[in-house]
């Protein structure tokens, strides 16, 4: 275990997503408009630096457009354990593609290794990498499965997300407690009846 430890202790804290050439300008000038069309003073006051503060949200925001989580399993080390790993509970925030309204809730990743392990921060880095772009919920849990799939070579993964949907809580039919919930299983995880049944089990689990 002790490359782990190494591995771990030497990440600095590099890894967040560096402002990528998100547009703030048009983005100002859109949100300006925006403002106008529901009949608003965008030069009042109170909304006289809302475009600004727009744009850099949404730079914040979406800033996984410019990132590759492909980066944040690049360093795996080398570990012969073959049970599950699993990181339950990785708070996520994204944003709806069909309504740009924020969706957010929980992650619980598992994979079956084959020889690579990376640092749970990664998986973690991983999910925020999709999760800061416009995103469908189903899509989200599907691309992180994928890139774990095909980085870490696992046996086996499994990407469960519960989250609750502004765009269902504050407009639409205003259901303010429903949670949505996708996962997607890959490899023997989705193949074999009792690991399926296992990873099931400890990511729907609820402590
Ligand atoms: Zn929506």
């Amino acid at each position: 275990m002790d490359t782990k430890v190494d591995e771990m202790s030497r990440i600095p804290e590099e890894e967040e997503p560096k402002p990528g050439p998100i547009d703030h300008a048009r983005i100002e000038r859109a949100v300006r408009e925006i403002l106008i069309a529901v009949g608003e003073d965008p030069d009042r006051e109170g909304l006289r630096d809302t475009p600004k503060r727009v744009a850099r949200m949404y730079a914040e925001v979406f800033a996984g457009m410019y990132d590759d989580p492909e980066r944040y399993v690049q360093t795996f080390f080398s570990e012969q354990y073959d049970e599950l790993i699993v990181l339950r509970d990785i708070p996520f925030y994204s944003f709806c593609e069909h309504h740009l309204l924020p969706f957010e809730g929980k992650a619980h990743v598992a994979y079956l290794p084959n020889g690579r392990v990376v640092g749970l921060s990664k998986l973690a880095r991983v999910v925020d990498a999709f999760a800061r772009r416009p995103q469908v919920q189903e899509r989200l849990t599907m691309q992180i499965a994928d890139l774990l799939t095909k980085s870490l070579q696992a046996k086996g993964v499994a990407v469960v997300m519960e989250a609750k949907h502004a765009c269902m809580t504050c407009r639409g039919v205003k259901k303010p407690n429903s949670v949505m919930i996708t996962s997607a299983v890959r490899g023997i995880c989705r193949s074999d009846a009792r690991t399926r049944a296992e990873v099931m089990s400890l990511l729907h689990n609820q402590h």
